[in-house]
């Protein structure tokens, strides 16, 4: 069967958050379950770079003269062998910058135009005009950026290629301007609450729910909250009307997380090398993170985008109760202004002890995780997550929120849980700060008994996060889509 899958982002070449983590691995998965899958991105310059040897497979300039040049590429991704498209625009792409925001941190404003080329380049490859013989069977669209194909296949003849549209985050809907409705070619008798329209925008997310065949979302808890007001973001009502179409499909983590071979660690551990292995990492990171070495401090970790939803606020009101205990932090992340500021200050009152890089930094985000004793998660909301589950893969038990994929994937440690041998982290209720020290302590408390903590780790260590699962559960969904009855 063959497979279209459109991402705007995909680890190594451009990743911001778990769309890209995800696009890495899903579509080999898929591959080695037997489907051609085949991954369309834009072409931004950290793409770009890395496909010096693509073949020009067409030019796209039918599409429409205005977004002229404009190639589609091929090239491979290492490792895995996956056929990758790249839409080169440069006009659209080819700009410093990340895939979404310009430099100084807001939106470009030119994104209706940037994501609604690649849908419609999306929407070209599935349908007769395109000079391709590869069509598609189904095609899988990711979040808002790929939200428009499922509503321009809807609007053209004959039947359209079946579509799946997975939300990675509800949060981010690609809300614009009605002005793009038109300019996008897209008719305007589809503007309207049943169709493209969302509180007088145009929402690439809400065309995207709207018109695709299936709607996933990447755990099965995440799918439930979607459903209420609570979490549904406004379109609780329509994801609730189309529930029978709704799955959710927790997500794997790639195989080259791996602390027995991890280029970005400095000592290999597994679940059999684990105290020592550890031990190193831990004190190595606290030389890096510039706190004072000692290794049987509990050291806490954190990996996260800095914002609302990760719950950061809660950590630091948090922080004067925590620091009243023997425990360290080091803390990594990036995004709104006022999270890294009110970080940056907490680190000067805890020198020593509160370590905090504020930048995007892929392996010291490994050795995080693999240095630390506790993983901290506090979301508000959490679609999946995987850096709890990279947390559990590196013997590193997390303390999470009970939300979303946390919820899915975290066992708290309770005494009957630990008996079973089925704990792997510690969890909490409610989004507030005292909720977060108390599950804090309890997992301070654990650590100190050596032989629970042990058991805790290496549970957690064992358990099956692979993709395999998952990408069974998507052939299934794109077999009944192509053959349907
Ligand atoms: P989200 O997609 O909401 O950001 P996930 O937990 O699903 O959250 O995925 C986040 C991914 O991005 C993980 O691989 C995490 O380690 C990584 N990450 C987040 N912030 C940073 C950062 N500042 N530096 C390096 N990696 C980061």
């Amino acid at each position: 069967m063959k497979i279209l899958f459109v991402t705007s982002e995909i680890h190594p070449l451009v990743k911001t958050g778990g769309l890209g983590d995800v696009s890495h691995a899903l579509p080999p998965a898929l591959r080695q379950a037997g489907m051609d899958v085949r991954v369309l991105v834009p072409g931004y310059p950290g793409v770009m770079s890395r496909v010096s040897k693509a073949s020009v497979v067409c030019t796209l300039e039918a599409l429409a003269p205005i977004w002229s040049p404009a190639r589609l590429l091929e090239a491979q991704l290492e490792e895995s062998g996956v056929p990758l498209w790249v839409v080169d625009c440069p006009s659209l792409y080819d700009r410093p910058g990340g895939p979404y925001q310009a430099p100084d941190g807001n939106d470009w404003e030119d994104n209706a135009l940037r994501f609604g080329f690649l849908c419609h380049v999306g929407a070209w490859l599935c349908n007769a005009p395109s000079p391709l013989s590869w069509r598609p069977d189904v095609v899988h669209c990711n979040d808002w950026q790929s939200g428009l194909i499922p509503a321009l296949l809807r609007h053209r003849q004959p039947p359209p290629v079946p579509s799946v549209i997975t939300i990675h985050n509800l949060a981010f809907q690609g809300n614009f301007d009605p002005l793009w409705v038109t300019r996008l070619g897209l008719p305007m008798e589809s503007f309207h609450m049943q169709g493209l329209e969302f509180y007088g925008h145009l929402s690439f997310l809400k065309a995207g729910i709207n018109y695709a065949d299936r709607i996933t979302t990447v755990s099965p808890r995440y799918a439930q909250e979607i459903q209420t007001p609570e979490l549904g973001c406004g379109l609780d009502g329509l994801l609730r009307h189309r529930s029978a179409d709704l799955v959710g499909i927790l997500n794997g983590i790639d195989e080259s997380w791996d602390p027995a071979h991890d280029p970005a660690l400095p000592a290999a551990f597994d679940d059999r090398r684990l105290v020592a292995g550890k031990r190193r990492n831990k004190v190595l990171l606290q030389k890096d993170c510039g706190l004072t070495k000692d290794p049987d401090v509990p050291l806490l970790g954190l990996v996260s985008r800095l914002t609302y939803q990760k719950g950061i606020d809660l950590l630091l009101d948090a922080l004067p109760a925590l620091m009243a205990h023997p425990l360290q932090l080091a803390l990594l992340g990036s995004g709104e202004a006022i999270m890294e500021s009110r970080l940056r200050e907490a680190a000067r009152a805890y020198p020593g002890r509160m370590g905090v890089t504020l930048s995007f930094d892929e392996p010291l985000s490994h050795r995080i995780i693999a240095g630390c004793d506790l993983f901290l998660m506090p979301s508000r909301f959490e679609p999946c997550g995987l850096a709890q589950m990279y947390a559990m893969r590196y013997g590193t038990p997390p303390v999470v929120r009970e939300t979303g994929g946390l919820a899915d994937t975290v066992v708290d440690c309770t005494e009957e849980a630990l008996r079973e041998g089925k704990a792997t982290g510690f969890s909490f209720r409610n989004a507030a700060s005292e909720d977060l020290t108390a599950a804090v302590q309890r997992a301070l408390a654990a650590y100190e008994d050596r032989k629970e903590w042990r058991q805790l780790q290496k549970t957690g260590m064992r358990r099956d996060f692979s993709w395999k699962r998952a990408a069974s559960d998507y052939v299934g969904i794109y077999r009944a889509l192509a053959s349907p009855g």
